[in-house]
């Protein structure tokens, strides 16, 4: 019987994020990692692999296929209200014990991550998220890095019919695979997942390249947000929360940031879950840092005002939030505070006219084949 490795290279065509070397050998920069991969050989992440000289790159199926409120991503700023029709493939780069992905991210590490891959074509994906009347299309649930050629054959397929494109990802990119990124992408998320290098080592990468992503997508004027999942123990410390937000606000005090509460999941169960306490004493290290929006999540109901978007001149409040939920919109068409006038960094609509999380969603299926 064939293994989920075997089904997915039969789903793959030759990349272009990569250099060819000697002997046959390749250097792909998709990700931070840089794999110098030998003939007949896979990279880290275990979904591109050498084949004979050609880089061989996933392609052609997805992981995973579901419409999101576009808060859920997380993004804030990006057309409150919207549906984000959100696709995935398999694997990941890194290794999070806590990953709440961790079904299609480590499908191929393992053997408990059982995500068959759906057979679809970009076009099929673009007409379902229009037929959804998704906003914008965002690739997630895996590692999207690993997987940009095929993010991009969709992105181009979504900018021709109007949506706009995104990344949740882990931000370990390169300067080249942003290159190739910045044409078709719109907004990115990138979770910051420590200020130490050795908790980076730990889930499998490095705290610099995370940085310096974070730093180029701002320069290239990608709408960025930044996640901080908060989990007692790993990174909560008063001192790292301080570096790491002193180096947010370095780049820019009009970054969202949003920390969110550790639940205990996948490998991860053991430390206890994150309090509002110690979410509401991390927003304060924010806050102290300079950062105009801080956002606590994951916890509805119990963060009280981090939830809202409020101006950072008067503290209006401009969108009011339970969870998921928008309880009021409150910003002019412009994006601007209708008290003071300010202008709100981001991507906003001229109007809010309803939020589409109101309905049940399902992805078209009838689209695409299971395997
Ligand atoms: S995507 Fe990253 S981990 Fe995978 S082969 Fe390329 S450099 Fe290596």
């Amino acid at each position: 019987m064939a293994t989920l490795s075997d089904v997915l290279a039969d789903r793959t065509r030759d990349g272009d994020l990569y250099d060819r070397l000697d002997a046959k050998w390749v250097h792909c920069y998709a990700c931070g990692h840089n794999c110098k991969i030998p003939p007949g050989a896979l990279g880290v992440c275990k979904v591109r692999f050498n084949d004979d000289g050609r880089l061989m790159v996933p392609w052609g199926y997805a992981g995973g296929v579901q419409c999101d409120p576009i808060e859920k991503k997380p993004f804030f700023h990006v057309h409150p209200g919207a549906l984000a029709y959100s696709f995935g493939m398999l694997g990941c780069d890194l290794h999070c014990g806590y990953c709440q992905n961790w079904v299609t991210s480590q499908a191929l590490r393992d053997p408990q991550a059982v995500a068959p891959p759906l057979d679809v074509k970009p076009e099929a994906l673009v007409r379902d998220a229009l037929r959804q009347r998704a906003k914008i299309i965002v690739s997630t649930y895996n590692e999207p890095l690993i997987t940009s050629e095929w993010a991009v054959a969709i992105f181009k397929e979504a900018r021709d019919a109007g949506l706009m494109t995104g990344f949740v990802s882990n931000g370990n990119a390169t300067p080249r695979v942003l290159e190739y990124l910045r044409p078709w992408i719109d907004v990115y998320k990138v979770d910051l997942k420590s200020f130490d290098d050795r908790h980076y080592r730990e889930l499998g990468g490095r705290l610099q390249p995370i940085l310096d992503t974070i730093r180029r997508l701002h320069d290239l004027d990608v709408w960025l947000e930044l996640v901080t999942l908060l989990i007692p123990g790993f990174n909560d410390s008063d001192d790292e929360l301080k570096r790491l937000t002193d180096f947010v606000a370095g780049v820019s005090v009009e970054i969202p940031w949003h920390v969110t509460a550790f639940p205990g999941d996948y490998k991860m169960t053991e430390p206890s879950n994150t309090t509002p306490a110690a979410l509401r004493r991390a927003a304060a290290i924010g806050k102290a840092a300079g950062l105009h929006y801080i956002y606590a999540g994951n916890i509805p109901g119990a963060v009280g005002e981090l939830e809202h978007t409020h101006c950072p001149h008067c503290r209006e409040v401009l969108i009011e939030r339970y969870g998921y939920l928008i309880r009021r919109y409150n910003l002019t068409p412009s994006g601007g505070c209708p008290a003071c006038g300010t202008q709100i960094p981001g991507r906003w609509s001229a109007e809010f006219s309803e939020q589409r999380t109101a309905f049940p969603f399902r992805p078209g299926l009838r689209l695409m084949e299971r395997y």
